[in-house]
């Protein structure tokens, strides 16, 4: 089949990457000539698992193809995917904008039936925004449909996502416009669900409200076990084993950062509120989240107390594992609370100290290892719980730092083995362990 797919960021890239992988014939297209430059020569702009390979063979293969020129892309496609940003604006409203400009050019390019998939996110009532702009943008009629296909792919796992999701969504406005969305995706053989487009629409929106409430509800119950002294991690294992809760994001830390959740929470809250429905239960969600960099960061000033002239060491910048996207990433606000406080920071990060380069204060110093980060610290503050930081050698970690205190924002090592290891360790709802 003859894909297009406009706006080649993490949702478009992979996406099209896949599609090719499967034998479609792919064109993708971006508004940002350098990019597009750079991935026809095979140069990645993100970092993704198996991303670089599954792109290099398939233009190799010349199955896949990156261009600037949509109109071409339009006319030689039967689908075309609309997977450019969507971001927020000031006041939590999705900007459109990116949709909007999209859309008219798909009108102007498109000189036969065309379906138009609109996999961004974007709030309830999009793919009837769309059809408008479209239908008013036309230079003369063609008939063309408007599908929601959501994307719940996640950073740093997004190709293996990509081909194995755990249910594919296809919102059309008939069953016929959705049989061709059906035989793309029919090579995963993966659970789809077909409904209507606000319908589709609806689910993105209410799946990540309710995974970000899950992490906000265990980070409140975090707070409460600190104020107890319970243990969050125990609490958290005890509700997750049961089958109705699960254990799936259901880990007390730093709270949610990434270019999804955070502004998709503020637009459901702002699309409720334009609907006529004060969701104050969302609107809570998204403040416990707010909260969770500034109480680390008070938990880091009590114990270092006076935080002026100290060095923190700063372990993961990246807004979770596996991946380089600084977008919302909680280490901008924990390094930008302790520069205030008149601490200096020494930060490592094995992929995203490129793009924290273009984030954070010029003061911030970059480091090769955990180790160089370490040399010299008062204390280490873990934010992004990286695979590599889990198997550190915490003893060799511990000689080279000026005092043996770790902030473990992501619970990600035991207390005990801490204790042993000669550490005063602060962790996210459980006890310090704090030195003789
Ligand atoms: P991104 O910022 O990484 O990429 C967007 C791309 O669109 C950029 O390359 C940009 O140059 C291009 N673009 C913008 N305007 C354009 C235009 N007028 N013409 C052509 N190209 C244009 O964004 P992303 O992370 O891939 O997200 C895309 C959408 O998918 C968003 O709505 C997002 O909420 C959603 N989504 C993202 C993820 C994720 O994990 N990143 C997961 C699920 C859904």
């Amino acid at each position: 089949m003859n894909i297009c797919v406009v706006g080649t960021g993490y949702v478009g890239l992979v996406t099209g990457a896949v599609f090719a992988d499967l034998g479609n014939d792919v064109i993708c297209v971006d508004n940002n000539a350098a990019k597009i430059a750079d991935l026809s020569a095979g140069t990645m702009p993100i970092y993704e698992p198996g991303l670089e390979e599954m792109v290099t063979r398939n233009l190799a293969d010349g199955r896949l193809a990156f261009t600037t020129d949509l109109v071409a892309a339009v006319r030689r496609s039967v689908i075309v995917f609309i997977t450019v940003g969507t971001p927020p604006k000031a006041d939590g409203q999705t900007d459109l904008s990116a949709v909007e400009d999209v859309a008219r050019g798909i009108a102007k390019a498109m000189d036969r039936y065309t379906v138009v998939v609109n996999k961004s996110t974007a709030p309830v009532g999009t793919g009837e925004f769309v059809r408008e702009i479209i239908e008013r943008s036309q230079p003369q009629p063609v008939p063309f449909d408007v599908v929601s296909n959501p994307e719940f792919l996640r950073e740093g796992s997004a190709i293996e996502d990509t081909l194995r999701p755990d249910r594919i969504v296809i919102g059309a406005p008939t069953q016929q416009v959705a049989m061709s969305l059906l035989e793309l995706y029919a090579p995963l053989e993966r659970p789809m669900i077909i409904t209507d487009v606000p319908s589709a629409e609806m689910i993105k929106y209410a799946s990540n409200a309710f995974l970000s409430t899950k992490i906000s509800f265990i980070n409140a119950i975090a707070n409460i076990c600190e104020l107890a002294g319970a243990d969050v991690t125990q609490v958290m294992k005890g509700m997750g084993m049961d089958a109705r809760i699960g254990s799936a994001f259901l880990s007390a830390g730093l709270g949610f950062g990434g270019s999804c959740f955070p502004k998709d929470t503020d637009s459901l809250v702002h699309t409720a509120a334009a609907l006529g429905y004060d969701f104050g239960l969302l609107q809570q969600v998204v403040e416990i989240n707010r909260e969770r960099a500034g109480h680390f960061v008070e938990m880091i000033a009590k114990a270092l107390s006076p935080l002026d002239g100290r060095v923190v060491a700063m372990l993961g910048l990246a807004f979770k594992p596996n991946t380089d996207d600084m977008r919302e990433a909680k280490s901008i606000e924990v390094i930008d609370r302790l520069l205030d406080l008149g601490a200096s920071v020494r930060a490592y990060d094995p992929v995203a100290m490129p793009n924290a380069r273009k984030t954070l204060p010029a003061s911030v110093t970059y480091c090769e290892s955990p180790y160089e980060a370490a040399t010299g610290a008062d204390a280490v503050a873990l934010v992004t719980e990286w695979n590599e930081f889990k198997f550190l050698n915490l003893e060799r970690l511990r000689r080279v730092m000026r005092r043996p205190v770790v902030f473990d924002g992501r619970n990600l090592w035991e207390p005990e083995r801490m204790r042993r290891l000669g550490y005063e360790y602060h962790s996210i709802g459980r006890r310090p362990v704090l030195l003789l």
